[in-house]
């Protein structure tokens, strides 16, 4: 199998709490947040990674009112930004998805899971351990039990050009992607790694599960970069990055 083309999709956007972003703000203030999908054309077919938020967030900034959420996380989601709608307009229908990476179950990454009844779901043991038992994670949506989930447990290499590293802290299971196409350089999709660059770089805590291993899964990235040498490394949701994103129907 041969990875083709590598396609950044934008999912919308999520106003977050600035103190999630940098523990060290005082909450108070929104940041707004780029949500993102990725797929990958590959000889086999169709592959992608993560599916944006859920279609209970379309056209409803106040989802989390009334909760411990309210006025900290504040959807910004049309119809476009559906995961569906975004295939669509590749030329895809959920059921091509051959294969649906899912970088963790949160609900700006896994909103759209339960569209894909038919296609296996790679996902980490202690992701889907911690979703399964924790009200944390959205019930309706990241804690769908009879999808076709493939568990894996640590690093994984999908197919020659598509590399999964387990990267734990920010999510008990959260996992990175490094993709390497026909004619791009190892392109690293860091995911929640760190939602920024200043998260990823200059030691900034962020919204994490286990700081410590947040801290940890960022020193192996910053390793692996220097092994590797990526051409592009790409974090979860840097809106200054995004601007600069060449997106669909751009390819890397
Ligand atoms: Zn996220």
């Amino acid at each position: 199998m041969t990875v083709k083309k590598l396609f950044f999709l934008p999912a919308g956007y999520c106003y977050l709490d600035q103190s999630a972003v940098n523990r060290n703000l005082t909450p108070g203030s929104l940041v707004k947040m780029p949500i993102w999908t990725f797929l990958l054309e590959t000889t086999d077919g169709p592959i992608l990674i993560d599916t944006g938020m859920p279609d209970s967030f379309i056209n409803n900034p106040d989802y989390y009112k009334g909760t411990g959420r309210e006025g900290r996380v504040v959807p910004a989601m049309t119809e476009n930004d559906s995961i569906l709608a975004i295939l669509k307009r590749a030329g895809y229908r959920a059921d091509d998805i051959q294969l649906l990476i899912s970088s963790h179950l949160h609900l700006d990454h896994a909103g759209g899971n339960g569209h894909f009844r038919n296609t296996p779901i790679l996902i980490q043991r202690a992701e889907y351990d911690a979703a399964i038992s924790n009200d944390d994670y959205s019930p309706q949506e990241c804690r769908i039990p009879d999808l076709k989930y493939q568990i894996i447990s640590g690093d994984y290499e999908v197919a020659p050009g598509i590399s999964i590293f387990s990267t734990p802290g920010h999510s008990p299971g959260h996992q990175s992607v490094l993709v390497t196409t026909e004619t791009s350089g190892p392109i690293l999709l860091t995911i929640d790694v760190s939602y920024t660059r200043e998260n990823f770089e200059n030691e900034i805590p962020f919204l994490s599960s286990d700081p410590e291993l947040s801290a940890k899964s960022i020193k192996r990235m910053q390793e692996l970069i220097k092994a590797v040498r990526p051409s592009a490394v790409f974090f979860g949701h840097d809106e200054v990055q995004a601007k600069k994103c060449r997106v669909f129907p751009n390819f890397s």
